[in-house]
């Protein structure tokens, strides 16, 4: 069955300046209470290296995302491989954040998920309605179209992990209700049983939207919640290590 997995996304929070800080940070992330899931933290571009570099208790360490490209002529951009290099295992593709700031289709989340295999690494995929997207009905439709166009065919529970992300519930404090959030993962888990066949039951399928130590234990027994990527509440390791427990 799936495995369990707690993954921080610090989105664009860290400074290199304040290493101290963050050794600090990832020393007291307590992973003793994980016995039975992965924690991964995905620090900005300028930490993946530091960070995989101070081989903290059972942390493993992700990026936010990468080009499709292995090199090249990309100013800007950053390869998957560069990040395998720096010590990633994880690579976040097609967060909300990524489609809405700069136009990511999920054709393009899917190439990168794709680039990620090729180097041998884990893609975790996310998914996601809009608010106004939400109030039309049709929640399912999205969510459902985003999870075919965005997974590739070659796609295993080894390589990826999939995100699903209410972008309404984002850094907002709001969260859908525990019925709501089974009811669609137990979609997204219907729509990769059809596609996959029985492997289909062994993708992890992560929750992520203001996931406080407060409503993780509820969001988490969830059916078909397999975890959590959590924003905000990562760069505390006191919160980080109350949804860590609440396994
Ligand atoms: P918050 O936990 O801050 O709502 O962010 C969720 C998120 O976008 C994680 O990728």
């Amino acid at each position: 069955s799936a495995k369990n997995i707690v993954a921080g996304n610090w989105k664009m929070n860290g400074l290199v300046a304040s290493l101290e800080e963050i050794e600090a940070l990832a020393t007291l992330i307590d992973t003793s209470a994980a016995a039975d899931c992965d924690v991964i933290v995905c620090p900005p571009y300028t930490l993946v290296c530091s960070l995989a570099a101070m081989k903290k208790q059972k942390i493993l360490v992700g990026a936010q995302d990468c080009h499709v490209a292995v090199s090249g002529a990309h100013t800007g951009d950053i390869s998957a491989l560069m990040l395998k290099d720096a010590g990633a295992s994880h690579i976040i593709v097609g967060h909300s954040e990524r489609r809405a700031d700069h136009g990511e289709t999920s054709a393009l989340v899917h190439a990168k998920a794709t680039a990620i295999y090729i180097e041998g690494l884990k893609a975790i995929i996310c998914i996601g309605e809009t608010e106004a997207e939400r109030d039309n009905n049709q929640t399912e439709e999205v969510v459902l179209g985003q999870l075919k166009e965005s997974v590739p065919d070659d796609a295993t529970p080894e390589n990826t992990v999939i995100a699903y992300e209410p972008v309404w519930a984002i850094g907002t404090g709001k969260t859908p209700t525990v019925e709501d959030v089974a009811e669609i993962h137990t979609a997204i888990r219907k729509a990769l049983i059809n596609r996959f066949g029985d492997v289909g039951a062994g993708f992890s399928l992560l929750y992520g939207g203001s996931v406080k130590p407060s409503n993780a234990k509820e969001l988490m027994t969830a059916k078909n919640v397999n975890g959590a990527l959590v924003g905000g509440a990562s760069l505390k390791a006191s919160d980080f290590n109350g949804i860590i427990e609440a396994y």
